[in-house]
């Protein structure tokens, strides 16, 4: 399996909840390493070029309303399939139907309040880290 990374959000509703901590502490106990993180308030034009894929959905405008009525948590995962293993451990986009035991069974609200994002492959990966992270912010583990 090779190693990759993913791009993460602990989104305005789990920041709240004041669960950063256990979020990031289900990553860790999963083998993934956090090579960057931030504390960031998005701005309407941020969220909007973030979620840009959904801008036709009926959705959209109350995405973008959540997602920046309040601070979100911006995160690189490392770790042997991260993309993947980083979705498992988020659960389905609807709480109601995501597995026992994910973060969205145990934190979301809603569908419109999930707790977390996650790429969901590699290229979009890529293209998310570089919305936020300059290469500089990212620091792989050397021990
Ligand atoms: P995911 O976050 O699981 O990758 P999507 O990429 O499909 O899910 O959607 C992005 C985000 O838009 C979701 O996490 C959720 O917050 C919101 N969303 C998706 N579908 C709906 C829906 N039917 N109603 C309300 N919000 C939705
Ligand atoms: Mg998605």
């Amino acid at each position: 399996m090779a190693i990759e990374r993913t791009f993460s959000i602990v989104k305005p509703d789990a920041v709240a909840k004041n669960v950063i901590g256990q979020i990031y502490n289900r990553f860790e106990t999963a083998g993934l390493t956090i090579i960057a993180s931030k504390m960031v308030h998005l701005s309407k034009e941020q969220a909007e070029g973030f979620y840009a894929e959904h801008s036709e959905r009926p959705f959209f405008g109350a995405l973008v309303e959540f997602m920046t009525s309040g601070p979100v948590m911006v995160q690189v995962l490392e770790g042997e399939n991260a993309v993947l293993k980083n979705r498992e451990i988020m659960g389905a986009t609807n709480p109601a139907e995501a597995l026992a035991g994910t973060l969205r069974a145990d934190y979301a609200n809603s569908i419109d309040e999930n707790a977390v994002h996650g790429s969901d492959a590699l290229e979009s990966a890529a293209r998310e880290i570089a919305y936020f992270f300059s290469d500089e912010e990212i620091c792989p583990r050397t021990r």
